[in-house]
């Protein structure tokens, strides 16, 4: 297994696990490169309080506290960690509504990587508590993908975290045809491989009932067909049980794909290796 570059731990409100007791997975597994990437929801970037306030399982605040834990743990454990290669990170959401506190996190001399997720649109609540029965679906989608773009648009992220997350909780989501947001997924494609970034291929729907991979095969071979270059993989693993789960799966999709190398960022520095 080469590289799981999108992970949760007991930082995240969501997720258990210390980085140390993931590092022991890890090398268990053989992972080459694994990223903890805890949240950070940019838009509620100071505790509850700062806004006035709860904390609640919809609504996790503190990112700033929980990137300072995260990246505190993740590099003290970064020379000890051999063979695996631990690399520094953030997932952080909602990157265009607050651009300035998304660079602090990106800049941050220890970062190695950022992903970018949209999980959220403004105002609205997380897309997992949408109620799908009052919604305008084909205008959510719309919403959703241009919410991408802007964020593909910055430069505060390396990662496009699980391009189709706005589909993710749909009534009927394998059915959910694409075609008329064809033309604005690519655009979102050709923006992130006009800045050299990359898109992850993210596995955590494999542990569904019915199975689905972020985004699937044929957004994948799309992104490699317009002149893709960099692609990750990742369980976005909540729980140490989900870090190797599916991996082989998604390197294979990668290879059908038309990709025989992923990436790897170090300090935001793009690097290839072989599949
Ligand atoms: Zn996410
Ligand atoms: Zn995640």
């Amino acid at each position: 297994m080469i590289m799981n570059l999108h992970t949760h731990t007991h930082h995240s409100p969501d997720a258990a696990q210390t980085v140390a007791e993931r590092i022991t997975a890890a090398n268990a597994l053989g992972l080459k490169y694994m990223a903890i990437t805890d949240h950070v929801e940019i838009n509620r970037y100071y505790p509850a309080e700062y806004y006035h306030a709860e904390e609640t399982e919809e609504y996790f605040y503190n990112g700033k506290g929980v990137f300072e834990a995260s990246a505190a743990e993740t590099e003290s454990l970064k020379a000890t960690c051999a063979p695996l290669t631990l690399l520094t990170g953030a997932e952080i959401g909602q990157i265009p509504q607050d651009i300035e506190k998304s660079a602090l996190i990106y800049n941050d001399p220890r970062v190695d990587l950022i992903l970018g997720s949209v999980h959220e649109l403004p105002g609205r609540p997380d897309f997992y508590f949408l109620d799908y029965a009052k919604e305008d679906i084909p205008a959510l989608v719309t919403a959703y993908f241009e919410e991408v773009l802007r964020l593909a648009q910055t430069d505060c992220y390396d990662i496009l975290a699980h391009l189709t997350y706005g589909l993710r909780y749909l009534p009927n989501r394998r059915a959910y045809d694409l075609t008329p947001h064809r033309g604005l997924i690519d655009e979102i494609l050709m923006t992130v491989i006009r800045k050299g970034k990359a898109i992850e291929l993210n596995g955590s729907g494999l542990r569904k009932p019915q199975p689905y991979i972020d985004p699937d095969l044929m957004l994948i071979k799309r992104f490699r067909e317009l002149g893709g270059e960099h692609l990750t993989i990742s369980t976005d693993a909540h729980d140490t049980k989900y870090l190797g789960f599916g991996v082989d799966l998604l390197e294979d999709m990668a290879r059908t794909a038309g990709f025989d190398r992923l990436t790897v960022f170090r300090r935001h520095e793009p690097c290839f290796v072989n599949l």
